[in-house]
């Protein structure tokens, strides 16, 4: 299907996708998609008090109800599986198979968030004083903005939408500048659930088409009082500050520097699976991809043959026809990954791979072959985030040394180690072993499910979102005493008599 039947298969009025001034390309083979038209900061404003509006009427709506909504978008996306995933594919190149697994798991979040719209719990507390009551209750919080990366194109909304939905709060999302189109699909998804649920009101969800500068005007606004971003450091960097002076609330979920320790005892048919898909799967450009190679000295010999192996047959090319890595998202990126690679040989790496490809066929494209680098020490290029398919490869001695490695680096995503060893694989997860947010076990570090809360620490920003108790974060935490006597006794056994 080409992308203009699949919007139109997704309910997207075309009248949105054309005329615009934001054109949007296919990294596939940089064809024009459409043109779409951008917020200004006074459109964002606009749609900031439509959500406010939404609010309050939202929140009084009992969470089981606000769970259908939720249900209902499960459906729509049951039903639109294949043509959002094909689309996310084309917009964002990434193979089918993961353009329909990032559906999937939109799927997955709704109706986890189903269940959750009947368990938004909270606690009754013994009260010291007699005759009192005391518990905790969690109230919708207000408006989200989502402010989301073009990698995830639409899975980061879903993240976020579907539970900030049964906790009572409308989104506003902004999706990455490069990928509008899969948003507006998901807009167009939602707003079919929408009509079905009947009184869902006006402004629930809204979109905000542009890059930082319309962001910065989310990120500003006061009204908004939970900003979840997710993106690069730099970004968060900048984000972070503005929202805390105007002391509202951050989701950060921005880049890692992932990586793998290879330990003597490994099952190296599977750290092998695990590393292939963690470093080149997405080309590489996946938050949790993996980016470091840990690997023990006594078997580093036989893992660098069988990576050479593996990086040989990894086959590069359309996304849509059966390749295993699809495109960078544009230039700037492949030129990153060129810049790192130089960088790299100067600090004594040997490269294997890299390089452009199908720049004959395909010129207004940027494919490159997956590259790993045999890194004589951790240092400079190799701990910061390149997102283009790179895997830096150091040996390690002791396993003291390999957990050293492993946490010395700014960013604390997902980790994982590839071990029999029992101590080790304790170890590893205990507070001495891997600092990071996601700490694996003999699977790689890419591919979360959504039950489990997603993120990370360090310069990845601290928050979580998806499964877990990640919703608490959207909604407003609330603690109540109530005297059922007819007495006023003081916390603390205080005297104030007059
Ligand atoms: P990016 O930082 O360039 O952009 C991300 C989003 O932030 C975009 O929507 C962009 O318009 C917006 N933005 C940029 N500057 C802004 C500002 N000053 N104010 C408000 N908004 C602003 O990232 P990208 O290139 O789209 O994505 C790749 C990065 O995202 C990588 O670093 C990757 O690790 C990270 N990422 C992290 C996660 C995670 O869950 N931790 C998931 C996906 C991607």
């Amino acid at each position: 299907m080409e992308h203009k039947d699949l919007l139109d298969a997704l309910h997207v009025d075309p009248a949105l996708v054309t005329g615009g001034d934001l054109e949007v390309t296919s990294p596939i083979d940089g064809s024009v998609l459409g043109s779409v038209q951008q917020d200004t900061a006074a459109s964002v404003s606009e749609k900031v008090a439509l959500a406010v509006g939404a609010f309050t009427k939202w929140r009084a709506v009992p969470g089981p109800r606000r769970g259908e909504l939720v249900r209902l978008l499960g459906e729509e996306l049951r039903t639109h599986k294949d043509e959002l995933g094909r689309l996310v594919s084309i917009e964002a190149g990434k193979i089918l198979e993961e353009g329909k697994g990032e559906v999937q798991e939109m799927i997955d979040i709704c109706d986890f968030a189903v269940g959750l719209s009947r368990q938004l719990y909270g606690l009754t507390i013994a009260s010291e004083r007699p005759g009192h009551a005391m518990r905790e209750t969690w109230q919708p919080l207000g408006p989200v903005g989502v402010i989301s990366a073009f990698n995830f194109p639409v899975a980061v909304w879903s993240w976020n939408t579907a539970l900030a939905l049964v906790c009572g709060d409308p989104v506003i999302w902004k999706p990455s500048e490069k990928t509008p189109l899969t948003a507006l699909a998901c807009q167009a998804l939602f707003l079919r659930a929408a009509e079905r649920f009947g009184d869902a009101p006006d402004g629930l969800s809204q979109i905000i088409i542009g890059a930082a500068d319309v962001g910065e005007a989310m990120v500003d606004d006061p009204r908004l009082p939970l900003i979840s971003a997710t993106g690069s450091c730099a970004m968060g960097r900048k984000v972070a500050p503005r929202v805390a002076s105007r002391f509202g609330r951050t989701l950060l979920e921005l880049g890692g520097n992932n990586a793998i320790i290879i330990a003597p005892t490994a099952d190296l048919d599977l750290a092998l699976r695990g590393i292939t898909f963690g470093a080149v799967g997405t080309a590489g450009q996946r938050c949790t991809s993996t980016r470091r190679l840990i690997v023990h000295e006594s078997i580093y010999d036989t893992v660098i043959a069988r990576l050479k192996k593996a990086y040989e047959a990894v086959t590069v090319g359309n996304p849509l026809e059966g390749s295993l890595v699809g495109p960078l998202i544009d230039k700037q990126s492949f030129d990153g990954m060129e810049a790192a690679l130089k960088k790299a040989r100067a600090e004594g790496g040997t490269v294997h791979g890299g390089g452009r490809v199908l720049d004959d066929s395909l010129p207004k494209a940027w494919y490159a072959r997956p590259a790993f680098v045999e890194m004589p020490k951790q240092a400079g290029v190799m701990v910061e985030e390149t997102f283009a398919p790179i895997m830096y490869v150091v040996k390690y001695k002791t396993f003291e040394e390999a957990i050293a490695l492993q946490n010395a680096v700014p960013q604390g995503l997902s980790s994982s180690i590839f071990t029999n060893d029992v101590r080790e694989a304790e170890t590893f997860l205990s507070a001495t072993g891997s600092d990071c947010g996601i700490a694996n076990v003999n699977i790689g570090t890419s591919g979360a499910e959504i039950g489990g809360a997603f993120g990370g620490e360090k310069e990845t920003g601290g928050g979580r979102e998806s499964g877990s108790d990640a919703w608490k974060i959207y909604m407003r935490r609330q603690t109540s005493t109530v005297n059922y006597s007819t007495e006023l006794p003081l916390a603390q056994g205080i005297k104030f008599d007059i």
